[in-house]
């Protein structure tokens, strides 16, 4: 069923320094056994608080080794069986994205998806005896609509998407790196996280204005009884969202505003995207209308499994963006 291979969780961060400085009130909660998140607007106590229902939520003090274990761990473990699968993580600057996939090494609880998802795929690696693996690694940004190789010669060419009668979208001249062990692939993530696009807004000096898709591509090879090689293919898309912040709250201008106009595209196609495909009844899924969604295409519906992680603030002055955050996932749900 459609809405099976979709899952939306919500993650709400701690009150960061700023915010208890400010006094800042907590606006969202939880109620993890029915995977609900309430919101409350500020200011409004006689306004019953919107509630919203996902597959998931993590609140303040959950860490990303159970956020893992329950919801991701399943679509990685398909991967090295052969199938496609993509994690997002989506969310305003600020709101725990990049702790969510890169993660901090301390507490070790709170390793990011990222890293963990490495050792998943080179523990089952070790521990196959019938299967050989090839894994290779790619890792592009797309920025303004424009498509760039993090891990090749010249980071700043731009890179065209192709499509292939057999092999599909793809992107001319990507970069892919054959990778042996979890020190490999973290070392090039490394070296391509060095490479993004960061820009410099109100909310978040380094925040990424661009949107990042890590690709670890398998190449699967089982040899059976009458020595005849059996090949399947998975890639396991990880992608860090730019931030969904509005312009207007940024301070945006000129080219920054050009800039947030485009990323909104593709974050509104995605969303597009993932709506269709958990209605499951819409006959057509707009994957053409930005960079994203096409080139996640093979990833996104069909016999792919997809997961979203949308990150969210707990405190009231960020009340609207966490209630555009929770409205974007709830559509995607
Ligand atoms: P984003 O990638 O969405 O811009 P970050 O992941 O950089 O946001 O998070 C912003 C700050 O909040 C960082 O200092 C990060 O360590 C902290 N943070 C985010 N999520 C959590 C969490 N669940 N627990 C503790 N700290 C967090």
């Amino acid at each position: 069923m459609a809405s099976e291979s979709v899952k939306v969780v919500i993650r709400c961060r701690p009150l960061n320094d700023r915010e208890k400085v400010l006094s800042c009130k907590l606006v969202v909660s939880v109620d993890a056994s029915h995977c609900q998140c309430f919101i409350e607007k500020p200011g409004a106590a006689e306004e019953p608080p919107k509630q919203f229902t996902f597959d998931g939520t993590y609140f303040i003090n959950q860490t990303t080794e159970q956020m893992y274990n329950e919801i991701a761990y399943p679509l990685v473990e398909g991967v090295t069986e052969g199938y496609n699968g993509t994690i997002f993580a989506y969310g305003q600057t600020g709101s725990g994205k990049s702790f969510t996939m890169q993660g901090v090494a301390d507490p070790p609880a709170q390793r990011g998806v990222i890293p963990r998802a490495f050792e998943h795929i080179f523990e089952t690696i070790q521990c196959s005896e019938d299967t050989k693996f090839l894994v290779r690694a790619s890792y592009l940004e797309i920025y303004k609509e424009e498509i760039r190789d993090l891990l090749g010669k010249d980071t700043k060419q731009k890179l065209e998407l192709k499509e292939h009668p057999e092999r599909g979208v793809y992107v001319r001249d990507l970069s892919m790196h054959t990778v042996h062990s979890v020190a490999e692939c973290e070392r090039i993530m490394e070296i391509g996280w060095k490479n993004r696009s960061v820009g410099y807004t109100l909310m978040n000096k380094d925040s990424s204005r661009s949107h990042s898709i890590f690709t670890i591509h398998l190449e699967i090879c089982n040899t059976d009884a009458a020595g005849k090689d059996h090949l399947r293919a998975g890639k396991l898309n990880l992608v860090d969202l730019a931030g969904s912040e509005r312009q207007s709250k940024t301070g945006a201008t000129g080219d920054r505003l050009q800039e947030a106009t485009k990323i909104n595209l593709s974050l509104s196609a995605l969303g597009n995207v993932i709506s269709a495909l958990v209605d499951g009844r819409s006959k057509h899924i707009p994957y053409r209308d930005s960079k994203l969604t096409r080139l996640l295409q093979d990833s996104l519906g069909g016999n792919t499994r997809t997961l979203m992680v949308a990150c969210l603030s707990p405190a009231d002055n960020n009340y609207e963006e966490s209630l555009s955050t929770l409205r974007y996932a709830n559509r995607a749900k």
